[in-house]
């Protein structure tokens, strides 16, 4: 199977290639040039395996240059029972009015990016050796705070890659930098960047662009790759739990084979919610997207305004930070998908988005994609009522992120008067944010984060996740903190590793 560029239909490279360079030469996002099926008589054979395998088959069905060999033993690694705390690597756990909770956080760093980047080196370095390249892969990474961690976790120690972290030092939690700078491996570095989110993405496109340290590098035999969610290799393992929850739903008899489900995503960079619009396209029976924001609404917006995208509005520090995004990318392969490939029409788009910072998409597409998608927003208020009502209502602990979900899918449920059984991604561990989770439930609040996992175990009896547990007391690694100005020069310590 060949992909093609957003904004260039005519630019076709094989997987292996788009997951070794991560974005097209011209910007775009690569899509596969056509999707692949998943019929009826599949999906009954699913219902007899088990995650990896099931992962396994529709990532083949994507990679056609891997073997299905190959893919199994990917799969078996990557989401081993003893890095996900047993062989439910994605439960779902069923809940009042429809509610279908999809728990995509027992991976090692208690986020849903883990069922990505722990698969994504083995996708990477498989993909490397396909196409030949012999160069060390320099993974570079900007991150908000969960993707930093679950790609350090995911690339620690892997042969032939290095991994270089930046994360804001005014944008993270304590936890997530407690996470990032405590992490182990030889071939590891995090660095802090004076400034905000977007101070530290600018700063680490400065570098993958700089002629001068490209050179500089292929000269010590290495090369720059992207573990962002813009690279294929993330955006396919996603595909698979929605599929995979949905033969979970038929086998426990919440819906008939055949039966359509919704699918409801706390969104920031529309890469989740964007996995499970193309399973449906493939053939998952999916009735409606609920697409999830918080006070960050700008996609809210667009779906409901008929398709006007605006960035231009004020930034707002949530409860719920992994979705503190302005620039939704994935949202560029949606439009490329839903205009059959419109590639002309998605580079205009993107041009525009980058000079004035907004976009209106023609009509005839805004009518295909609301057939599709529902939006609602839900502000912090509000996120940490619905963790309180879960929790003294049903018994249910959810983090911020998961309570936005929840909360617009309720929104969207008393608006329709919609029934159909709803599958809500749950995206981290109410632990990972424990802070907020505290004082949604009423809690005295303590200074150290660490600590405040003792707090949320007595008031509701759970446990911490094991990973997020052994942080206490442990030293950071990492201290340097440099201004963006001066990233450049943090590449010399890629040769050091
Ligand atoms: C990354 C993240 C999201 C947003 O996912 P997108 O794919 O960017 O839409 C939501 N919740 C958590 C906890 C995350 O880490």
């Amino acid at each position: 199977m060949d992909y093609i560029s957003t904004r260039n239909a005519s630019l076709r490279v094989s997987a292996a290639q788009a997951i070794a360079t991560g974005i097209a030469p011209d910007g775009g996002l690569y899509c596969p040039a056509a999707l692949p099926a998943l019929s009826a008589a599949e999906l009954e054979r699913f219902m007899n395996l088990d995650y990896k395998s099931r992962a396994a088959v529709i990532l083949g069905k994507f990679l056609t240059e891997f073997s299905a060999e190959e893919l199994q033993d990917f799969t078996q690694q990557a989401y081993a029972d003893e890095k996900f705390g047993g062989a439910d690597t994605a439960p779902v756990v069923s809940l009042k009015d429809g509610k279908h909770i999809l728990e995509l956080w027992h991976g090692p760093t208690c986020a849903f990016k883990d069922m990505a980047l722990q698969i994504l080196p083995y996708l990477l370095t498989a993909s490397l050796k396909k196409i030949g390249e012999q160069r060390t892969a320099c993974i570079l990474v900007a991150t908000s705070g969960d993707t930093g961690k679950a790609a350090l976790e995911g690339f620690s120690d892997v042969p032939g890659t290095k991994i270089m972290v930046y994360y804001p030092a005014e944008g993270v939690s304590p936890m997530q930098k407690l996470q990032m700078t405590t992490q182990q491996g030889k071939n590891v570095q995090v660095i802090a960047i004076r400034g905000n989110f977007d101070d530290a993405q600018s700063a680490v496109k400065r570098i993958f662009t700089d002629k001068a340290t490209i050179d500089k590098l292929n000269a010590e035999g290495m090369m720059f790759s992207s573990a962002n969610s813009i690279n294929w290799g993330r955006l396919a393992p996603q595909i698979a739990y929605y599929v995979s929850a949905y033969c979970d739903m038929v086998k426990s008899g919440a819906v008939k084979l055949g039966e359509k489900v919704n699918i409801c995503v706390p969104t920031g960079n529309f890469g989740n919610i964007l996995a499970g619009y193309i399973a449906k396209q493939m053939g998952l029976p999916v009735h409606k997207f609920i697409c999830a924001s918080n006070s960050n609404n700008v996609l809210t917006d667009f779906f409901r305004s008929g398709g006007t995208y605006d960035r231009n509005r004020p930034f707002y520090t949530t409860t719920s930070p992994s979705m503190d995004i302005l620039v939704s990318s994935n949202l560029e392969r949606l439009l490329f998908l839903v205009s059959g490939q419109d590639s002309g029409m998605v580079a205009n788009l993107m041009q525009q988005l980058s000079e004035t910072g907004k976009y209106t998409v023609p009509e005839s597409l805004s009518a295909k994609i609301t057939a599709d998608f529902w939006a609602g927003c839900c502000d912090d208020a509000k996120a940490a009522q619905t963790i309180r009502a879960l929790w003294d209502g049903e018994h249910y602990l959810a983090d911020t992120h998961t309570a936005v979900g929840v909360r617009v899918y309720e929104d969207y449920r008393a608006e329709t008067g919609d029934k159909t059984p709803t599958i809500i991604a749950s995206t981290a561990s109410p632990f990972k944010f424990c802070r907020a989770v505290v004082e949604a439930l009423g809690g005295t609040l303590e200074n150290d984060d660490v600590t405040q996992l003792d707090v949320l175990s007595g008031m509701t009896g759970l446990a911490a996740p094991a990973p997020l547990a052994a942080l206490a007391g442990k030293q950071p690694r990492f201290d340097l903190t440099v201004d963006k100005e001066s990233i450049l020069g943090t590449t010399d310590l890629l040769s050091a590793l």
